[in-house]
């Protein structure tokens, strides 16, 4: 009797990968008529389920003639125990838990018998091109509203972003969206960011001029262009992979991110927001790229 253990998905989406070819290692029947197609090598970038910010890639699955749309991509989770799957929000463990696989999850509709097969694996290229410069687009957009909101702390609370700037974003951040070119960004600044040194209702007073400080920065840097890349420290889900961007001469900065990117900031186009608040104590932050 041979042992037969889950494996973890390698992934090659951070590499910029759009292809590639796999066997599928497992297929799992789901409701609706759908099934759960994991191999053990994918291109495809899976929604986060802790942190959902980068939407799920689309694309197909090539095998025997057949192409098979993928409907989701989804991150899931094998309990090594009983091997039962679990489903992005519904994992029950945190990411890299003790006795857990983590996969891809390429959704598909039917149930098709593919187990053991050789597939092709084809990404939607454009869209992810498309998600890849508004993901880099949030991440320089982040660090240009800390650089704009320096001014706006009574005390340092201690937490800084890879320029070392007082790091409102992530203190602040509520939920991220990244899109085709863009990203919506919500921040909230309440009792406990006040507490912290945040001169919030000056913020909100001075909310055109820091968009507008946001835009000259952002400028600044897209001038210059850089290059980017996601260094990541294994091949599995579960790895640390970092976003490593060259900002003007003299700033190579380093952010932890389980995204895709594009390779250069030029790849942007003219990066610009558009700030506005949604109640006493939270604003939206909406970049766009134009290209
Ligand atoms: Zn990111």
């Amino acid at each position: 009797m041979t042992t037969h253990l889950p494996k973890a998905t390698l992934i090659r989406y951070p590499q910029g990968e759009t292809n590639a070819t796999g066997t599928v290692t497992k297929t799992v029947p789901l409701d609706d008529n759908r099934s759960a197609i994991l191999v053990d090598n994918t291109p495809f970038h899976p929604v986060d389920y802790q942190w959902p910010d980068q939407p799920g890639d689309r694309g197909e699955i090539h095998c025997d003639g057949m192409v098979y749309p993928i409907v989701s991509c989804l991150t899931g989770a094998i309990n090594l125990e009983d091997d039962a799957l679990y489903l992005d929000t519904d994992i029950p463990v945190k990411k890299g838990a003790d006795g857990w696989c983590f996969v891809v999850v390429h959704v598909v509709e039917g149930t098709p018998d593919l187990a053991g097969k050789t597939v092709q694996l084809q990404v939607d290229a454009s869209y992810r091109h498309a998600l890849d410069c508004g993901h880099s687009a949030c991440h320089i957009t982040a660090l240009a509203l800390n650089r704009a909101l320096q001014g706006y702390w009574r005390k340092d609370p201690g937490r800084h972003d890879a320029l070392g700037q007082i790091d409102f974003d992530q203190l602040a951040i509520t939920q991220s969206s990244i899109g085709e070119y863009q990203s919506t960004d919500r921040y909230r600044c309440g009792k406990s960011l006040k507490k912290k040194g945040l001169c919030a209702a000056d913020l909100f007073t001075d909310l055109n001029n820091i968009e507008q400080a946001v835009n000259q920065q952002l400028a600044a840097w897209l001038a210059e262009g850089g290059e980017i890349h996601v260094r990541c420290e294994g091949e599995t889900l579960t790895d640390r992979r970092y976003w490593e961007c060259q900002l003007g001469q003299e700033n190579k900065v380093v952010i932890p991110c389980g995204g895709s990117h594009a390779t250069t900031l030029g790849a942007l186009g003219n990066v610009s927001v558009s700030m506005h608040p949604l109640d006493e104590q939270t604003f939206e932050v909406i970049t766009r790229c134009q290209l």
